[in-house]
């Protein structure tokens, strides 16, 4: 049978075929404009300081860090070479990035709150030849290359300094912390020239890897996601017409989400550039400040996760400032379904605060790192009437609902029925590195990739997701590969098993982590209390073992048997319906 292919309702659209930098910063001297806007008008803002960047001093700080890249001695990239960023959201970031790709390099950008085994796993597996850490990030850069076996001399040529201080863009000085010296800064690599031009990657070349983000896709540890050029400057063409319109000196965004994920990357770091807005960075989420910020800075749009909603619908900050300028949040990264959409009621709560201009319209995207990320938007004509929708189909885009996933793909779901969301598109990633299984088993011969999301698509073209046939558990955006934490767990001498799943939290909005396990002794496990001191222990042991986001704050439980198939595959679905019994009424 034919399969039933979905398309978008907007019209496709034409797609450039060069490299980011070149879409994003071509100028013109006689219009005084970079990529097609002012030259002069802010790009980024470090929002504690005010410190700004225009277009055109983005541009020429990137060629200069470019040509440092390339010719500083300790450095000497070439062309295709990676680099990994280490760092909270800063100034920075613009900066090193738009650099590299300016010098032909890739980035691979990893969790700044990772340990020093989870970086290590990154800088190895991408191939990374020197870590970009922020100053708080420096000391686990260090242990991270000396746990890979890199002599003293070695490891400080590879780590690279995002200092606090904003010197180099006109900013304020800070202090110099004694553990630093001797480490090359970014002010370093803007001492040297500047690239006249930067590398090109027309036509074919656009579909060499740029960007190298991490994500678990259905199943297993963490996989190298290879972006392309062409992914990246497909997906900003194609939100275009689904996006509210950004106007040059009016609509500002403000950057809270963290800038090495893909969702952060794309939509903070890229798309507003494209668009000629300016973006308040922030270091991360923080109540006050985003209330302050959207004040100070005039924000207009703020990309958000559903938590973020969650503070806004009751944090006392919001009616301390002036928030009349926001006009538009957008979720995405994780689920925001109608019942939590509609009892949050945060668009109620602005309202009065716009002052006659109407509500703030709270919209839903969706994506994944493997499809640059987003593939679906709900337009904001549509933000009251399709409520808990992920939207519609982007331009350029396929889509497909697929029953028989694991079969051999040809049943598409009756209209109405839930599937399986297949995309196939311009923006869909090269695959995962140096792991073809994995990749042959994420994209079929025919170029659909399985997102491993169930969803069901109304009569209007609009998605809802109802389900996740994969593994991942995303706790706030970030995220939890269930895999990873089970590997972690079997490590714990007295663990003999382990199964790890995702168990909802309505009052934070987000998935938690919890954990089943078997005790290699069980006889010292018979009662409860038993059993409780254990769990506990082991809560507080992952601790020190994994990133903040993977803690198992859904909890611990001590099992007598994972429940496995007779192929040996844990049987999350029934350890699911458990935690919802054992969780009822808490
Ligand atoms: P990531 O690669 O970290 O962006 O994670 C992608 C996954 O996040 C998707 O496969 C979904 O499971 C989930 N996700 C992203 N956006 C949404 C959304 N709007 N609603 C539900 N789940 C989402």
């Amino acid at each position: 049978m034919a399969p039933k292919i979905y398309t978008s309702p907007f019209p496709a659209t034409n797609l450039p075929e060069q490299s980011v930098f070149t879409y994003l910063f071509s100028s013109s001297a006689a219009t005084n404009t970079v990529g097609g806007y002012d030259a002069s008008a802010p790009a980024f803002i470090d929002a504690p300081t005010g410190t700004r960047i225009s277009r055109a001093q983005l541009k020429q700080l990137s060629l200069t860090i470019g040509h440092g890249l390339r010719h500083h001695p300790n450095l000497s990239l070439k062309r295709g070479e990676t680099i990994l960023i280490y760092s909270q959201n800063s100034l920075n970031w613009p900066v090193i990035l738009f650099g590299a790709v300016a010098a032909g390099l890739r980035c691979t950008l990893a969790n700044n709150a990772y340990n020093s085994r989870e970086l290590a796993f990154q800088y190895t597996d991408s191939g990374a030849k020197v870590i970009f850490a922020n100053e708080d990030g420096v000391a686990t850069a260090r242990e991270t290359l000396k746990s890979l076996g890199l002599s003293q001399s070695e490891t400080e040529k590879r780590i690279v300094v995002l200092t606090n201080g904003l010197e180099w863009a006109g900013g304020p000085s800070a202090p110099k912390r004694s553990e630093l010296s001797g480490l090359l800064t970014m002010a370093d690599l803007l001492k040297l020239g500047t690239l006249k031009e930067e590398e090109k990657f027309d036509g074919d070349l656009a579909n060499e890897t740029v960007y190298l983000c991490y994500s678990s896709g259905t199943t297993g540890k963490p996989k190298g996601v290879e972006t392309t050029h062409k992914n990246i400057t497909s997906v900003l063409e194609c939100v275009k017409p689904a996006f509210p319109p950004l106007n040059l000196g009016v609509d500002s965004m403000l950057g809270i989400l963290p800038f090495y994920h893909i969702y952060g990357a794309v939509k903070l770091l890229h798309f507003p550039l494209s668009q000629g807005a300016p973006v308040a960075i922030m270091a991360r989420f923080d109540p006050e400040q985003f209330c302050a910020n959207v004040e100070k800075y005039q924000i207009t749009i703020s990309l958000i996760v559903p938590p973020v909603l969650v503070v806004l619908s009751r944090h006392p900050a919001v009616d301390k400032y002036d928030m009349s300028s926001l006009k538009t949040l957008f979720s995405g990264a994780a689920p925001l379904g109608a019942a939590l959409s509609k009892q949050l009621k945060v668009s109620d709560r602005l309202l009065p605060k716009r002052k006659g201009k109407g509500p703030v319209h709270i919209l839903q995207g969706y994506g994944l790192t493997e499809t640059s990320p987003t593939t679906h938007l709900v337009p904001s004509t549509h933000a009251e009437s399709k409520v808990g929708s992920i939207g519609v189909l982007l331009p350029n885009l396929e889509a497909r609902l697929v029953v028989d996933g694991d079969g051999d793909g040809n049943i598409d779901a009756e209209d109405g029925q839930p599937g399986e969301i297949w995309v196939r598109g311009p923006t869909i990633m090269k695959g995962y590195l140096n792991n073809q299984k994995a990749t042959v088993d994420a994209i079929t011969h025919d170029k659909w990739f399985k997102t491993g999301d169930i969803a069901i698509r109304d009569k209007d073209g609009f998605y809802y997701i109802v389900d996740r046939r994969k593994e991942l558990i995303k706790y706030k955006g970030f995220q939890v590969p269930p895999a990873e934490l089970e590997s972690v767990l079997l490590t714990h001498p007295d663990i003999a098993d382990a199964a790890v799943i995702g168990v909802d939290s309505a009052k934070e909005a987000t998935e938690l982590p919890r954990a089943y396990v078997v005790h290699a002794n069980p006889d010292s496990v018979k009662t409860d209390a038993q059993k409780h001191a254990f769990s506990e222990s082991i809560k507080k042991w992952i601790q020190g073992k994994v990133a903040r986001h993977k803690f198992l704050r859904g909890g611990v439980v001590v099992i007598d048997i994972v429940p496995k198939s007779a192929a040996g595959k844990i049987l999350r679905r029934e350890l699911r319906e458990r935690a919802k019994v054992e969780l009822a009424g808490r």
